[in-house]
């Protein structure tokens, strides 16, 4: 080894999910959104002026940050936004999680969280979740520098009761508790009421899947001001011009069409709930998922035969080879037509 090397931050990455450049995909694999983003976000690129990228963006992301603001009913320094919530939630390890007592998080969950104490240096221990993979929630009331975890979680994508997370931040006052709510307009409660009455919790949202902005990158935290405040202290230490001038002004687009989110959304719910009826009448198994994904497993075919199996026929969903998980196959919701492909696909292939 050359001396230089004993000085490497060594990380092992975070591997994110496959990017097939596959003409004739259906692509169920990453939890993105089958639909295009709101048409304002289409009209907003094509009049963007191109003369604007001479000059830096905005540092505050003011428009951003108050259209955000606006749509939840909040002030806007309740509002931190970033690179996809990726960024926002990178952020709030490196700002919230200095202790020397453990960050706590489900042992199965979104396997950055892992990556980023790794990455930070930032002491972590997970909580495994019950038989049916649900969090427990008295797993997270003893002393710790932190907690987070997803909701709906991921891959799982099944549902904590509100109150059950209200009993966790209630019982967490001297740390931060972060709720990961990338999933939570797919049939969730939001806790992000729960901010003005806990002044220790950060609620974490994204546009990458219930907005179709994956491709753009928006994320946002929303907390007390000060916590925000926090916040935006790293983040103008770290990269201050975190949000490009196309992400603010198509994310304005993207919040602001609350009647095609509407209607999206309910079609993507709609298509799960005929998936799952499909599904079980094949003989999978799931929890209960709230979320743009089914994550299942057959009763009598492994879920890496059925992964490689589909992937033959273009049909790409997530696998992962982890203790636990590694029978489950995690499938996102496309469109409608999607899922009939994708369903007729099974029932040839396990009759
Ligand atoms: C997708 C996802 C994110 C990150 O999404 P961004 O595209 O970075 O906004 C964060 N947390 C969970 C649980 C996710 O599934």
């Amino acid at each position: 080894m050359e001396n230089w090397e004993a000085y490497v931050r060594k990380v092992v990455p975070y591997v994110p999910g496959e990017q097939p450049q596959d003409e004739r995909m259906i692509k169920l694999n990453t939890n993105e959104n089958p639909y295009p983003p709101a048409p304002g976000v289409l009209r907003a690129l094509k009049e963007f002026d191109t003369d604007k990228l001479r000059l830096y963006p905005e540092p505050t992301c003011k428009v951003l940050v108050d259209a955000i603001a606006k749509n939840y009913g909040l002030d806007s320094d309740q509002v931190f936004v970033g690179v996809g919530s990726d960024d926002v939630l990178a952020m709030i390890f490196l700002t919230f999680f200095n202790s020397k007592k453990p960050v706590l998080f489900p042992d199965i969950t979104y396997s950055f969280y892992d990556v980023w104490s790794n990455m930070l240096r930032i002491p972590y221990e997970v909580r495994a979740l019950d038989e049916n993979f649900l969090i427990k929630k008295e797993d997270y009331y003893g002393e710790n520098g932190g907690v987070i975890f997803p909701n709906p979680n991921a891959p799982t994508g099944i549902l904590m009761e509100l109150s059950e997370i209200e009993d966790i931040i209630a019982h967490n006052r001297d740390v931060i508790v972060v709720v990961d709510e990338a999933y939570i307009d797919f049939g969730g409660v939001s806790a992000l009421p729960l901010i003005e009455k806990y002044d220790n919790l950060l609620v974490v949202q994204t546009f990458s899947k219930s907005r179709s902005l994956a491709g753009m990158r928006v994320g946002y935290a929303m907390g007390n001001p000060k916590l925000i405040r926090y916040i935006n202290d790293v983040k103008y230490s770290f990269n201050s011009y975190t949000m490009n001038q196309t992400a603010l002004a198509l994310g304005v687009e993207a919040i602001r069409d609350g009647a095609y989110f509407e209607e999206t959304r309910q079609k993507i719910i709609d298509t799960r709930e005929w998936t799952k009826k499909k599904l079980k009448a094949l003989g999978f198994k799931f929890g209960d998922s709230m979320s743009n994904f089914i994550f299942a497993a057959h009763e009598r075919v492994p879920a890496k035969e059925l992964f490689e199996a589909l992937r033959k026929k273009h049909i790409y969903v997530r696998y992962f080879s982890k203790e636990r998980i590694d029978n489950y196959l995690r499938i996102s919701i496309g469109t409608r037509e999607e899922m009939e492909t994708f369903v007729e696909f099974l029932e040839n292939y396990l009759q």
